[in-house]
């Protein structure tokens, strides 16, 4: 059975993780990845993995291999502490009842954080552009001092298409919605927060308010 089947295991009553057949009609279901799917999961990999993968031959052949250790240590701090409770524990897929994370990009994690309803503060989406860009700019120094620079050119190529991928087929569907690079439209995120009331709630007493219809 995929994850979030069992509505015991959905106690925000969030709907991303109600029984499918309680979202009826849903006018955005199209419009969302609101749902675990492994395909979405699949491309989330599909798009970091070139660039993850040049990065760390890059590495290996400049003659930073160990320095690798660094760039998974701060990777496992970033994922698993930091990105959990500034990003993450915002989502909607955090609400699962579950000690595992099941989403759509960093599935696995486990999750250390309650879950937060709210949306990311001003503080949190500045911590996390620059953990994220941390994280992926870490190797580009290493490929340089090395002398790879065929690789750093591929390895920039990756970057720009894993960016242009994430916007345009990720960010634009995904319901984080407080998430800077999120790019669903407030009609969409209005509809999401009508059928999700206790997230809504949290929402407004942040200062959000729905659009009148
Ligand atoms: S937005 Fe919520 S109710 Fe609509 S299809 Fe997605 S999970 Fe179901
Ligand atoms: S913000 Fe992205 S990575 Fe974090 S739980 Fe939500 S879908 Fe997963």
């Amino acid at each position: 059975m995929s994850p979030g089947k069992t509505p015991s295991k959905n106690p925000f009553q969030i709907c991303t993780w109600q029984n499918m057949t309680e979202c009826g009609v849903c006018s955005i279901e199209t419009n969302l990845n609101c749902r675990f799917d492994w395909g979405d999961l699949a491309y989330f990999a599909a798009i970091f993995s070139p660039p993850a993968i040049t990065a760390v031959i890059g590495m290996l052949l400049g003659g930073f291999g160990w320095y690798l250790l660094g760039w998974a240590g701060y990777a496992i701090f970033f994922f698993f502490v930091w990105e959990a409770r500034i990003l993450c524990c915002h989502c909607p897929f955090w609400a699962e009842e579950s000690r595992v994370l099941h989403c759509l990009a960093n599935y696995g994690v486990i999750k250390i954080w309650r879950y937060h309803p709210e949306p990311m503060s001003r503080s949190e989406q500045a911590q996390f552009l620059i953990g994220a860009g941390i994280l992926v700019l870490y190797p580009l120094p290493f490929l340089i001092l090395g002398e790879q620079y065929l690789l750093t050119v591929i390895l920039l190529v990756g970057l720009i298409s894993f960016w242009f991928s994430l916007k345009k087929h990720v960010c634009s569907h995904c319901v984080n919605f407080s998430c800077p690079l999120n790019g669903v439209p407030k009609s969409i995120v209005d509809v999401y927060l009508q059928r999700n009331p206790m997230m809504r709630l949290a929402w407004e007493a942040r200062g959000y308010r729905l659009d009148p219809r």
